[in-house]
Formats: structure tokens, sequence, C-alpha cells
């Protein structure tokens, strides 16, 4: 039998995060918003909760949980905003994430008891300027060996949590070998304040307002050569895997995106009248709510699928392209319908529904394009370009 009723312990820890989502969420991320200002306050307060050490054993100061957990905490946050579920997704997902999977016994230590409480946040920096999808035929930050320090130059585009006063360490890949077919790519860790590297302003951007990205220069940025994350040229590997993961979480994400564009219109049906009636009594109006509603559970079901195999250690590769690339198209197309239903009010910024239109957009972008998610599916398939 395929079980897909979370366990005890499970909807506890949903219920948990969804009454967070409405008591202490809800009420003020709209502000956070408007002003395009990072929310440390609810930060603090995720933190207290234990949401950033989920995943991660208790010897580092994690609450001993898994990756299913982690992205319950998503969908339950992203039911409400998508900025603190992002803030959550990247400190995680991408930041810590790869230190647990990858550091040394030191690296843990050093970094992951203030990670795990959410007192600080890590960045991953991947993506550059010139190329995201197209890595590592896009990269251009180099890292070289001189004596015991790495020497880091080159720059990074839209890196989440990587300007905020609480960030720490932002892990960079770099080139530290060039030879005739393939770069060899290693992950650096980077920390704040290391002289000759510059954080820019905080991009004005579409959505996920109240989230921190950045664009990063590193001008012959000096650490340690202990700051190596993992082996050297194993970077690529390691950021396939972080990207693999990621997307299940981002599955999460946009599938508590789409099931807020439901809860909304729910309320808003009942509330709001037209021609004598209230909303909720045109059958349009009805269909509309039970496709968004059909949408967001497909979605939840196929991120649910790719957790599972992953907790599980099973191939996933192919179930989180999927979940991605379902859940962000059911973020979509419910943040378009919510908007539909809310009518004029749906294009005013002090209704949720109109950050969930404006959120919904980066879900088919971050983590790997919708393209790059049907490439990795294709290829799944057998289906190799070279075919
Ligand atoms: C708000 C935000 C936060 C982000 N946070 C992070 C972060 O924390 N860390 C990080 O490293 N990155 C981060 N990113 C970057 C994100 O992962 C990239 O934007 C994404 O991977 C796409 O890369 P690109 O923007 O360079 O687009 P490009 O790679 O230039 O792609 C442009 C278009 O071409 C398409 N395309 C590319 N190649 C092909 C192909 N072979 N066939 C068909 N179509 C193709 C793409 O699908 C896309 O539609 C973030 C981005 C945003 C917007």
């Amino acid at each position: 039998m395929v079980s897909f009723t979370l366990n005890e312990e499970q909807e506890a820890l949903r219920s948990t995060v969804e009454d967070f989502a409405r008591e202490v969420v809800a009420p003020v991320i709209g502000g956070y918003y408007e002003r395009a200002e990072f929310p440390y306050e609810i930060v603090a307060k995720m933190g207290k909760l234990g949401l950033f050490g989920l995943p991660f054993p208790e010897e580092y100061g994690g609450m001993g949980g898994d990756y299913f957990a982690f992205c319950l905490a998503l969908h339950e946050l992203a039911r409400v905003d998508s900025s603190v579920a992002i803030t959550l997704e990247a400190a995680v997902g991408l930041g810590a994430m790869p230190i647990f999977r990858f550091g040394s016994d030191a690296q843990r230590e050093r970094w992951l008891p203030e990670l795990c409480q959410g007192e600080r946040l890590a960045a991953f920096g991947l993506t550059e300027p010139g190329g995201g999808s197209d890595i590592p035929g896009g990269m251009r930050t180099t890292a070289q060996l001189d004596g015991d320090e790495w020497v880091v130059s080159g720059s990074k585009a839209f890196i989440t949590n990587s300007g905020t006063a609480i960030t720490s360490v932002v892990t960079a890949l770099a080139i530290t070998e060039r030879s005739d077919d393939r770069p060899q790519i290693s992950a650096i860790m980077i920390p704040t304040g290391t002289p000759g590297f510059t954080v820019a302003p905080e991009y004005s951007k579409v959505g996920w307002c109240a989230s921190d990205t950045r664009e990063l220069s590193f001008d012959s940025c000096r650490v340690p050569a202990d700051h190596l994350l993992g082996e050297v040229g194993r970077g690529y590997a390691q950021f396939l895997q972080t990207l693999d993961e990621g997307r299940v979480a981002i599955a999460a994400l946009s599938a508590g995106l789409a099931q807020g564009c439901v809860d909304e219109c729910l309320r808003y049906v009942r509330e709001r009248s037209a021609f004598g009636h209230e909303l909720a009594h045109y059958q349009s109006i009805q269909f509309k709510i039970a496709d968004m509603e059909a949408r967001a559970q497909v979605a939840r079901l196929a991120w649910y699928e790719a957790a599972a195999r992953l907790v599980a250690r099973q191939p996933f590769k192919k179930q989180a392209a999927i979940a991605k690339l379902v859940g962000s198209n059911a973020a979509m197309d419910n943040a378009r319908d919510a908007t539909q239903i809310y009518g004029g009010y749906g294009f005013m910024n002090e209704f949720p529904v109109a950050r969930f239109y404006r959120d919904a957009k980066v879900l088919e972008i971050g983590e790997g394009t919708s393209e790059v998610q049907r490439m990795v599916i294709a290829r799944q398939l057998g289906l190799d370009r070279s075919a």
C-alpha cells in the first residue's frame, strides 16, 4: 500500500507551522513586502521554532528531522508568504545543507550550530551574471591556491540571503583548474567581511520582495585553504546533488503557494457578492476553484513522492524535476485564477493574492528553469541530446 497520510509527528509539525504562518507571518508580512525589507523579527521567531535546524542532527543544534519535514514547513509557510519560505529554503537547502553533506567535521562544528538556530544564514553562490542554466559553460569565477590560501576572483548573480546583517558565509563555486574538455570546479566557503568580497545593494524585484537577493563580487579574495568544501574538483557533483534536493524544496514551496490561492479564494467568494449572489454561487467560479484545488493537490503529491524517495535514499532526480515543473505550473495558474476571482482587489498589493501573483513567476526560474526541468526529465527517459 502506498500511504499519503502524514504520521502523527509530521501532522504536528505541519499544524505548528500552519499556526505560526497565520498568527505570526500573515499579520505583518505585507508591510515588509511593500518596504522591500528583510523580516529579521520573523526570521528570529522561525529560528526559535527550530525551523532552520529541521533536517539536521541534534548534535549540531538541529531538530533531528528529515528533508520531508523541512519541505512540509516550506509548504505551510508558502500558503501564507513566499518571501519567508524562500528565506528558509535557501538558508537550509542551499546554505547549510552542503556544509552538512560535504563539509569536514571541523567545518560542520564551526558553521552548523548557529545556522541551525537561525541566528546566522549561509548562502550558495552558483549563478553568475553570464549564465545560470549553463553550468559549467557560463562560469568565470576562479579560485587558485597560493600557499595555504585560496584566491577567489569573479562574481555571482541573484544570490539569496547573501547580504543580510546575519549572513555568515557564502559557498561559491569556482573553477580551480582548466582542462581541455570540462573545467575542474570546486566549492569554496567565503565568510562575510573577507577583504575583497563585496555585496551589491538588494535588487529591485518583481516578487519575493521581503527576501534578500544580491550580486556578489570577489576581487582577489583570500580565504584559508581549509575553506574548501568537500574535495577539489567535486564542486560540480556536489552542486548537482544540492540542486536535485533544492528542487524538491521549491516544489513544496510552489504547492504551498498554489494551496494558499485556494485558501484565500474560499474565504473571498463567501464575502463578495455580484448580481444578487455570493461569488460562491456561480458555477464558473466554483469550477475555477475546483481546478485550483486539483492543481494544488497534484503538486503536493508530486513533492511528497520526490521527498519520500529522497529520504528513503532511492533515486529521485526525475521525480524532483517533475515535482518542480508541475508545482511551479500550479503556482502560476492558481495565482492567475485567484487574482481573477478577486477582481480589482486582486490587483491591489494589500491583498495576499497580489503577492502570490508576483511571487509565482520566479518559481519557473529559480533552481533550474522549467526548460531545464524538461531537459532533466527527458534525459532520465533516455532522450539524450546526442541521440
Ligand atoms: C530571486 C532569485 C533568487 C535566486 N537565488 C539564487 C541563489 O541563491 N543561488 C544561485 O546560485 N542562484 C540563484 N538564482 C539564480 C537562478 O537559479 C537562475 O536565475 C536560473 O538558474 C536561470 O539562470 P539564468 O537567470 O542565468 O538564465 P539563463 O540560463 O540565461 O536562461 C535564460 C532562458 O534560456 C533558457 N535556456 C537556457 N538554456 C537552454 C537550453 N539549452 N534549451 C532551452 N532553453 C534554454 C532558460 O530556460 C531561460 O528561459 C536566483 C534567481 C532569482 C531570480
